[in-house]
């Protein structure tokens, strides 16, 4: 999360932060109506009438399956696995010819979205990179 919404939250009276704690159950007949979680510094579990959850998730994405494949980083990243490095950054690039824009280690693989190292975490970058990409890969294929 961004660091000033971040700030927002922590600064408003009307939010009650929760820090080391976890959801451990979610009750309701039709719909939600009881949120349990566990307070994981005492151990303490209480139940709460809550009827709205709002799960943020899917921040970090998951790139340690391509280690040892392509050059990944820690620059930058929300990512403990590490994004996918891009144009020059990459160290092990072994073609005469330049990376080319979105082109990771790998000639011919391309990173795009929040996989990619440097990323800026919205949709319309993700979109706008993919369409992009596409287009570089023809030309990728061309010259490999
Ligand atoms: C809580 C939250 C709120 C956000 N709010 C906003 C917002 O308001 N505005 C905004 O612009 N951006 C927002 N973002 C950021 C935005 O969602 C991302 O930047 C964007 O979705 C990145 O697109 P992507 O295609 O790179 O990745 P994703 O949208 O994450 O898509 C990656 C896809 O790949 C799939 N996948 C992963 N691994 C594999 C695998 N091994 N094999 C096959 N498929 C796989 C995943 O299941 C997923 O469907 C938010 C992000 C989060 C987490």
């Amino acid at each position: 999360m961004s660091r000033y919404l971040i700030q927002r939250i922590e600064e408003n009276p009307e939010i009650a932060l929760h820090l080391r704690t976890e959801i451990v159950g979610l009750e309701g007949d039709t719909r939600l109506g009881r949120v349990t979680w566990q307070d994981k510094t005492s151990g303490e579990t209480s139940v709460h009438d809550i009827r709205h959850v709002f799960i943020m998730a899917g921040a970090s994405p998951r790139t340690e399956w391509l280690r040892g494949c392509i050059a990944l980083d820690n620059k930058g990243s929300s990512s403990p696995d590490g994004t996918l490095d891009t144009l020059a950054d990459a160290p092990a690039w072994t073609l005469a010819r330049s990376p080319q824009m979105l082109e990771t280690s790998r000639p011919g693989v391309f990173a795009v979205g929040d996989a990619r190292s440097g990323n800026v975490k919205r949709v319309a970058s993700a979109v706008g990179e993919g369409a992009i990409a596409v287009h570089l890969v023809h030309r990728a294929s061309a010259e490999l």
